[in-house]
This record gives C-alpha cells, structure tokens and sequence, in this order.
C-alpha cells in the first residue's frame, strides 16, 4: 500500500462544486489501495479577501490577529472537503495543523516549521480514514498561539507531512497542468516541463514563479521529497521535480547513474520568471573609501529585509563618491527607507531614491554553467525589443535583469522565444485568477 500527500491550491477548491470534484478524486485515490493524506487551502481568493477585510479593519492589523483570521480560511475548506467525502460513503477526518502537528517557531505570519508529530493524522490513516490537514498554519509551543507558514505556505505543509510520513509520493494540485518555461497566464506558449530539478525551480520560484512556494521547495529539498506538480482539472501527467544526486557525475559515473533521477543531458535553460513586488533603493553620493558598503548594509540587515541585487557606481554627484543600489521587497521600502535617513549624517552619503515602478527577469537553467553564449544571447534579445537593463545580476544557474516594470512582460516574450522555448500552441489554464 501507498502512502499519497495531495495537496490542492485554492484554486482546486473555489466553490462547492470543486470541492466535489477534489473529493471525487481523493476518493478514486483511495479507492486505488492508497493511504491518503492531504492539505488543502483556502477556498478561491479567501486568504486575500480576509486580508482585505483586515485591512479595512486597521492599515497595520496585530500579527497575532491576522494568524488567528487569515487560518479561518482552511478551517473552512478542510470541513467542507471531509463532509464530502463521508457523504460519498469514505471515512475522513479534518484537522487543523495544530491537531496536525505542524509546530513552528513563533514568527506571526512567515513561521518556520522546527517539528513535525502528526501522531493523530497516523491514527487516523492505520483506522481506514483520509486525512485531511488546513494548509498554510501551525502553532508553536511556547506562546501556544496559531502561527501562519507565509503565503502560499499550503505547499510547505504538504511537504513537511510527506516527509515526516515517509510518503511515496507528494502531489501538488493546481490550475495549470505543472510547471512551465513561463508563467502561462504571461506567456500563452509557455511550454510544460516533464522533469526540472529542486535546484532549479528553487531560483524560479525565489524570482516569482509562485507555482511552488519557495520553503517548500527548500524544505523538499533537504528532506529527499520528490515533488509532482499537476492539474486537479484533468489526469495528465505534471511536472516533477527532483533532487539532483550528491554524486558528481562526472567523477562518479558509476553510481550517479545508479542514484540520479536527473536526465544526462540537462537542456540549457528550464524557465523564466518576472517579479514585479521588488523596488529600488539608491544611495547617492557614498564617501568611496573602505567600510561605507558595510555600515549601510548593516543599517538595513538590521531592519530585517531581504535584499537581492546590489550595484555600485561611480556617482554622478561628484568625485570620489560612489552611488549604491540594491533591489529588496516593496513591503520593506519604508522600513530600510527611514532607517538610513536615521543614519544619513553618520553614513555621510548625499539623498535617498526610491523607485517602486521596477521589473525583475530572471533566465533560470543548469546547462547554463557549462554553457558561455547565454548572456550574450539574452542581452541581445533584449536589445533588438527596444528593452533597457538597469541591473545585472548572475549566479552559476541564473541571469537576472532589472528593467522598467512596464517593459517586463514584453522581455519575458521576447527571451522566453529567443532561447526556443516557445511551445507550437498555448497553454491551458484552467482556473483560478492568479491573484
Ligand atoms: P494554487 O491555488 O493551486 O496554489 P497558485 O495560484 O499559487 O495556485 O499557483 C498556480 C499559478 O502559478 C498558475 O496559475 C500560474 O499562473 C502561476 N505560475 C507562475 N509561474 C509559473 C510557471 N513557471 N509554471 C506554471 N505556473 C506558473
Ligand atoms: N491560503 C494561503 C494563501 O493564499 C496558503 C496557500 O494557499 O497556500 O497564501
Ligand atoms: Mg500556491
């Protein structure tokens, strides 16, 4: 017998009919002679209108509160689902991640799993029952509060229950057929990939493919959880995503055949991703001597944001001053903005800008370490489309561009065809708003 997580998005579970559907399929699963475990989200775009609702409540709600309403959403579409399925004549039982055992540490709306008991969801499996767990929370011991995993965190909740259940497989269902060179809502020939290494989706989803939410794909990363992305809307086949062996091929042909589920041949490039939540910051007129990148960077990692590129520039002030940029989420902006001003006269630098209006590209594959042209290549596409870069930045997998956010979506076209990845005809998708 099978041990089988699904997990389906909210768009699986919009309205009563869906929930139908999904548990019809739950059902023929178990029906099938598999143990079945599954976290499902909040109904449609629930999350986001009890967010909304916060929002009109107070510009800045307690980060307690908003745990305790934003987790009433799968509260809502784990009950419906277990009714369902017992009126379709199967045992099934709901929990909330806390019965789940889903325990965190303490940080209100981006807590970290640190353990997971899922004593009761075992029990109920060895009675005959399906399981099925509220995606996205968790609770932790020493506050006993209910904690939220960050958004789109009902991936990570079906990774972690994979893991700790030693499930053969881990199925995440959504609106799209698995995952694609693109995102298919932006570019309708955007074309579905069979196989893509943790590796690599892991740099998509951290530049904004949110097919897959970036912990969990870390999480299924270190825990050896090999990861099916497919549609809940049809039975063809998704996308999988594995771990790459330790083994370095090359040194160790023997056995990285023996071990690896990774082709031999990885093509050059598995995806592009855009994001348009990132905003820069530009400090202007830096004493160019040794200690200022340090002091400023301080001042911000204090604040906590995550930043990602980083440039520096002689300035356009005058000599002997540096401009600094870096790119950091829009929802940090304020915080990292008042922080330096608060700094401004120890730092010595001129003024602050902020710009909020910019895109991020990112060309996302493995074959690009042993491969030098794909720079030249995507400059150049992006050159002949009129598309101005501002940022540069590369790791050993992936290039990524800052340009002008109203220029972002012509460059993924123009780059996702460039490098051939255009697909004869468009993608489906099935459901949901992508919101
Ligand atoms: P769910 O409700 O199932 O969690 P999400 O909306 O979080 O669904 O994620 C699915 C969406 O992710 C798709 O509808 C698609 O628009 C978007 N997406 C972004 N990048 C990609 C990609 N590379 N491949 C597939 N889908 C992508
Ligand atoms: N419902 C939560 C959200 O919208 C979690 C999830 O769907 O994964 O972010
Ligand atoms: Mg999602």
């Amino acid at each position: 017998m099978s041990l089988i997580v699904q997990k389906y998005g909210g768009s699986s579970v919009a309205d009563a009919e869906s929930i139908k559907r999904v548990a019809k399929r739950i059902v023929e699963t178990r029906k099938a002679g598999n143990e079945v475990v599954v976290a499902v989200s909040a109904m449609g775009d629930s999350t986001d209108e009890l967010l909304d609702l916060a929002h009109q409540v107070t510009p800045i709600p307690a980060p307690r509160e908003l745990d305790m309403l934003l987790t009433a959403g799968e509260r809502i579409s784990m009950a419906l689902l277990a009714m369902s399925i017992r009126s379709m004549g199967h045992d099934a039982r709901s929990f909330t991640g806390s019965q789940a055992g889903m325990i965190t540490d303490a940080r209100h709306g981006q807590a970290r799993i640190v353990d997971v008991t899922p004593g009761r969801v075992r029990d109920a499996l060895d009675e005959g029952a399906i399981a099925i767990v509220a995606g996205f929370q968790g609770f932790n011991r020493g506050t006993g509060d209910i904690t939220t995993l960050g958004r789109g965190g009902s991936d990570t909740t079906a990774v972690a229950l994979a893991a700790a259940l030693n499930a053969d497989v881990c199925e995440i269902y959504t609106d799209v057929d698995g995952i694609f060179t693109a995102d298919p809502r932006l570019v309708p020939r955007a074309k579905k990939i069979d196989r893509i290494s943790s590796e690599e989706m892991l740099e998509l989803a951290a530049n904004g493919a949110k097919v897959l939410y970036i912990r969990a794909v870390e999480y299924a990363r270190r825990h050896g959880v090999t990861l099916h992305v497919r549609s809940s809307f049809n039975n063809n086949e998704g996308t999988i995503v594995y771990n790459a062996p330790d083994v370095d091929p090359a040194r160790d042909p023997e056995n990285a055949r023996e071990n690896s589920e990774s082709p031999v041949e990885e093509p050059l490039i598995a995806g592009v991703a855009t994001d348009l939540s990132e905003a820069k910051i530009t400090v202007v007129g830096v004493p160019d001597i040794p200690g200022k990148a340090a002091q400023i960077f301080n001042i911000v990692a204090k604040t906590g944001a995550n930043i990602d590129m980083i440039v520096q520039n002689v300035s356009a002030a005058s000599t002997g001053l540096t401009d600094i940029s870096f790119t950091l989420p829009k929802s940090d902006g304020q915080s990292v903005l008042t922080a330096l001003t608060a700094e401004q006269g120890d730092v010595g630098f001129k003024a602050l800008q902020y710009d909020d209006q910019i895109g991020k590209l990112a060309l996302v594959g493995a074959g690009m370490r042993t491969n030098a042209g794909v720079s030249a290549k995507l400059f150049t596409a992006l050159y002949e489309a009129g598309i101005n870069i501002e940022m540069i930045s590369t790791s050993e997998i992936r290039i990524s561009v800052v340009t002008r956010a109203d220029t972002v979506n012509d460059a993924l076209r123009v780059v996702h065809a460039a490098f051939g990845l255009d697909a004869e005809s468009d993608a489906i998708v099935h459901g949901g708003t992508g919101r």
